[in-house]
C-alpha cells in the first residue's frame, strides 16, 4: 500500500505553486545550459517532446476506486492551484472523475530556464502561440483541476519555442510582484 501511494505521488503535482516544488522537480529533463541550445524547429507553436499522463491518470483512478480514504490523497489541490483554476483556468466539458459534480478546469503553466523570471507563470492557451515565437524553448504543463473537491492531475506536457537561443529576460526593476 505504501508503495502504491508513493506511485501516485510520483505523478501528482499537488505541490504546484509558489510554496511548492513545481514540475521542475519531476526531473523530466536533464540539466541543460542556459539558454537552451539551438534546435531546428519547423513550427514553434507545434507541441514537441509531448508527455501524456493519461495512463497514469487511469491507474490512479483504478487504484482509488475501492479505497475511499485514498481519495483524500488525490484531492489535495494546493490552495494556490485552486485559485489559479478559478481565476485563470479554462473550462472543459469533462466532469470530475472523483466527485462528478463539477466540470474540470485546465490550468496551464509554463516553465523553462529560457523564460527567466517568467517561468512558473499561469498562461491562457491562447497566449502560447505568440510565446512560441518569442522564446527558444519552454515546457508547457496542463493540469486538470476540480475546484469543488480538489482533484488535480497533470494531464499533458510539451515543449514549444522556435529553437533559437536567447538570453532569458531579466525582471524589470519596476515590476512589483
Ligand atoms: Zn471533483
Amino acid at each position: 500500500m505504501a508503495d502504491k501511494s508513493g506511485g501516485i505521488k510520483g505523478y501528482r503535482i499537488g505541490a504546484f505553486g509558489p510554496g511548492g516544488i513545481g514540475p521542475g522537480a519531476m526531473k523530466s529533463e536533464p540539466p541543460r545550459p542556459i539558454p537552451h541550445p539551438y534546435e531546428d524547429v519547423a513550427d514553434p507553436a507545434r507541441p514537441r517532446h509531448v508527455l501524456d499522463y493519461v495512463l497514469a491518470r487511469r491507474s490512479i483512478l483504478e487504484t482509488i476506486k475501492n479505497d475511499v480514504l485514498a481519495r483524500e490523497k488525490v484531492c489535495d489541490a494546493d490552495p494556490y492551484l485552486v485559485r489559479a483554476a478559478k481565476n485563470h483556468g479554462e473550462q472543459t466539458e469533462r466532469n470530475c472523475p472523483i466527485c462528478a459534480k463539477s466540470q474540470l478546469r485546465h490550468v496551464t503553466y509554463v516553465y523553462g530556464d529560457d523564460l527567466g523570471y517568467l517561468a512558473g507563470r499561469v498562461k491562457m492557451s491562447s497566449e502560447l502561440p505568440q510565446m512560441a515565437q518569442e522564446y527558444g524553448h519552454f515546457r508547457v504543463y496542463v493540469v486538470e483541476v476540480c475546484v469543488l473537491c480538489g482533484w488535480n492531475h497533470l494531464q499533458l506536457s510539451y515543449v514549444l519555442g522556435d529553437g533559437t537561443p536567447r538570453r532569458p529576460p531579466t525582471k524589470p526593476r519596476d515590476v512589483l510582484e
